[in-house]
């Protein structure tokens, strides 16, 4: 295996910079009965008038203890996509380093890439949508930081072959990032039991999907203690809110909802592919490990249209390569599924 050193990946500004230390940052004992004068609030309770934790550390050790990895592995953020935009501003120099992204996939890595003035390398799937590891190595260099995994992939719903995901971690000279933005939905393990075992691998997660609770904007980064801190070090002390702490944390505490949510959805993602094969100009269903299915169709403009003059919004994912006249449809409840089919019947 490579010699791995993370210090060599991170910023300079960022080896030599103190975290923002605020008010709160001392302070443990949220639960005991204190005298807070220390932060300029406003002393009249309504609920949110105090700063909220900024370690999360309730929700932190929920989540932990759940996942089975140490609140120290945790950091969380303002969705994924600031967990992801932390990742490129604490290692990738603008106009510097670069980053590898796997088309097609999730469409932030690259828009994060372009904020950060970071160098973008696209490296296409195979007609499989699995990584072609030989091509990705090709691709990276001395200044290639991160590479960006999206296992179950979005927009193409198929998880990567475990071995070739291994082979990514092990041969990749930099960090990568899993995004299990859809692990909930898929019957196959996700990496966080074996994060352990690999210095270099970051892993994304979220309660935007499978937990129901993309309006309260929580992402979930899983990484050796180590990454953690350095992530830690430039991460806005606030943010993540108090109302997004506590429906987290209420949320997180009954993960028998959320499984059987997510059976649901299941169970209704096999009954919409079963439909769908019966639609004449459905040409190809792809297999999925998500909560939404990619289908091939004649013509997908068209068929795009037709279904938003009936009241239908789906996803069209043509522009992607490898995607000429795709629809992403997202599994919703029995009767928003069962009105898409209607239409689909009869346009
Ligand atoms: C939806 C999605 C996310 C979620 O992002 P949030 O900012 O947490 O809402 C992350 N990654 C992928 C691939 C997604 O499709």
């Amino acid at each position: 295996m490579k010699k791995f050193k993370l210090d060599s990946l991170v910023r300079e500004n960022v080896k030599r910079l103190k975290p923002y230390s605020s008010a709160r940052d001392e302070f443990k004992d949220f639960d005991r009965d204190m005298v807070f004068l220390d932060a300029n609030e406003n002393p009249f309770e309504n609920g949110v008038n105090r700063y909220p934790d900024p370690h999360q550390r309730s929700l932190k050790s929920v989540l932990a203890e759940q996942k089975g990895v140490q609140t120290a592995q945790i950091l969380l953020g303002n969705g994924s996509d600031e967990v992801l935009d932390l990742i490129f501003r604490a290692f990738c120099e603008p106009h510097k380093d670069n980053v590898i992204t796997l088309p097609p996939t999730y469409g932030m890595y690259k828009v994060l890439a372009e904020t950060n003035a970071v160098e973008n390398r696209e490296v296409l799937l195979w007609e499989d949508f699995q990584p072609v590891v030989e091509h990705i190595l090709q691709r990276s260099d001395d200044h290639t930081k991160l590479l960006f995994l999206c296992s179950p992939n979005n927009p193409t719903g198929n998880g990567f072959d475990p071995e070739k995901v291994e082979e990514l971690i092990i041969k990749f000279n930099g960090l990568v990032i899993i995004d299990e933005a859809y692990i909930d939905f898929s019957g196959k393990e996700g990496w966080l039991s074996r994060l352990g075992e690999f210095p270099n691998l970051i892993i994304t997660q979220t309660l935007s999907k499978a937990y129901g609770m993309a309006g309260v904007r929580l992402g979930i980064c899983y990484a050796s203690e180590a990454i953690i801190t350095i992530l830690k070090k430039i991460k806005p002390p606030y943010n993540v809110n108090q109302l997004t702490q506590q429906r987290a944390l209420e949320r997180v505490a009954q993960p028998n909802r959320v499984q059987q949510e997510v059976a649901r959805i299941l169970r209704e993602r096999d009954n919409l592919i079963r439909a769908l094969g019966q639609i004449p100009f459905v040409q190809k269903i792809y297999p999925t490990d998500a909560n939404f299915v990619l289908v091939r169709v004649d013509k997908a403009d068209l068929r795009y249209q037709q279904l938003v003059s009936h009241g239908v919004v789906v996803r069209n994912r043509s522009s992607q390569p490898l995607c000429d006249n795709t629809l992403r449809f997202t599994i919703g409840t029995e009767q928003e599924n069962k009105k898409l089919i209607e239409v689909l019947r009869t346009i």
